[in-house]
């Protein structure tokens, strides 16, 4: 079983250490012992649909598209993710030329978390769902589906994640070409019904892209994708995972109660952040719109059509844990494992098991979150936390308490601030 306990965690050359192996067999110790001062050790948040933060949009076609994705990288170590999908919009096919060949598939560090590939929501999503996507962008699959949605993109090399709109014709085929090329099919910005949903995820797709924005909303005699969380027609041993904008805006506590208490083991925390996220509130840009930031709400200048978020992961997690009353384990599962899960990257990232990176693990303090990448070659031993979620069940803390330890004292993103 899964579970926190207080316990040491043992770091070597960027690995999650057995230091059973390194007492008995190499009679070895740690060269660095850092007090973690009764703080929360996790596996980081990996965030699979963030279309930008701290003024950069990762739907713009700039020419320091590069920097601007390194700063965000940077930027969200702070709030817990190691790892993330930047996230485009709808484009043009131009933009996708453009921007996808910048987007480098590489391993978080002290610099800043990691890349697993680009997350594309559309442009074969539906217009009357489309949300903030620009309407002019969208469309439809040609005949030969899937060599269309590859001179739309480019290129699939770096891609992790396509959303698109499973009742489009001729979507089957590409939902099957995508799966066998191992990049996840997500389901979102659609106006499908239940059985349209099912046969998506008969053909390979595993996710739904921001549960209950974007789609039909449940209705008894037809569920539609919402119902894909208890369908009895999901093939065995697979599992329906669902994005979630757990922001306090963009769902309502009580769906978001609904949906955690329906199917728990597929609840994936993502902040579908905009470039406003880190900024001050006023009016940025979107793709090839304009939003405007108020507080947490965000909105298309000069509507009232809701448009990404800017509640960073640390947020979106605290408010999961208060809506529904979770355990901290819970809340910090929907944010790490699952998503790992989602991605089949599991035996590296969202545990805290040996053998995973040990570049992947955050801190958490009272209400402040920090990521703690080390990639050096020192054996590292962390001592004296509060609670450390590991693999195995230990001691039977109350996990909410580890909330309310607070302090101000945690050593800094990166550094070894050995004691
Ligand atoms: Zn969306």
């Amino acid at each position: 079983a899964w579970g926190p306990r207080r316990e040491d965690l043992w770091v070597r050359e960027g690995k999650i250490l057995n230091p059973e192996k390194l007492f008995f067999d190499e009679k070895g110790s740690a060269d660095v012992q850092l007090d973690c001062k009764g703080c929360i050790l996790a596996p980081g948040f990996i965030d699979v649909q963030i279309n930008g933060g701290f003024g950069v949009d990762f739907s713009l076609a700039t020419d320091d598209f590069r920097s601007g994705i390194d700063l965000v990288g940077q930027k969200i170590l702070s709030h817990g993710v190691t790892s993330f999908c930047p996230t485009l919009v709808t484009s043009p096919p131009s933009v996708y030329h453009q921007i996808l060949p910048q987007i480098r598939i590489r391993n978080g560090g002290a610099h800043g978390a990691g890349i697993l590939g680009a997350h594309l929501e559309g442009p074969f999503i539906s217009k009357e769902k489309k949300g903030a996507h620009p309407e002019h962008c969208i469309r439809t699959f040609e005949e030969n589906a899937f060599q269309d949605l590859l001179a739309t993109y480019g290129s699939l090399d770096c891609i992790r994640i396509v959303t698109l709109a499973p009742e489009i014709k001729r979507s089957s085929e590409v939902i099957q070409e995508l799966t066998k090329r191992g990049i996840c099919v997500s389901l979102g910005h659609s106006v499908a019904n239940l059985s349209q949903a099912e046969e998506a995820v008969q053909h390979g797709a595993t996710f739904i892209t921001h549960l209950f924005n974007a789609m039909l909303p449940f209705h008894h005699r037809d569920p539609g994708i919402v119902g894909l969380l208890t369908s009895d027609k999901i093939p065995a041993g697979r599992r329906v995972f669902y994005g979630m904008i757990s922001d306090g805006i963009h769902t309502n506590p009580a769906a978001l109660r609904i949906a955690h208490r329906a199917h728990p083991k597929g609840m994936v925390l993502v902040t579908d952040a905009i470039a406003g996220m880190g900024l001050a509130p006023g009016r940025h840009t979107l793709g090839q719109q304009v939003v405007e930031i108020d507080g947490l709400n965000t909105y298309i200048a000069g509507t009232k059509t809701l448009s990404g978020s800017v509640a960073t992961m640390d947020t979106c997690v605290r408010h999961f844990l208060e809506a529904t009353g979770c355990s901290i384990e819970t809340a910090l599962e929907a944010a790490s494992l699952h998503p790992a899960q989602l991605l089949g990257i599991e035996d590296r990232k969202g545990t805290l098991n040996y053998d995973s990176d040990a570049g992947t693990v955050m801190g958490m303090v009272g209400r402040r979150v920090f990521a703690w990448l080390e990639q050096s070659r020192a054996c590292y031993k962390c001592r004296l936390h509060l609670l450390l979620y590991w693999r195995l069940w230990g001691a039977s803390l109350c996990p909410g308490s580890a909330l309310d330890f607070c302090s101000d004292d945690f050593f800094p993103v990166g550094a070894g601030g050995a004691s």
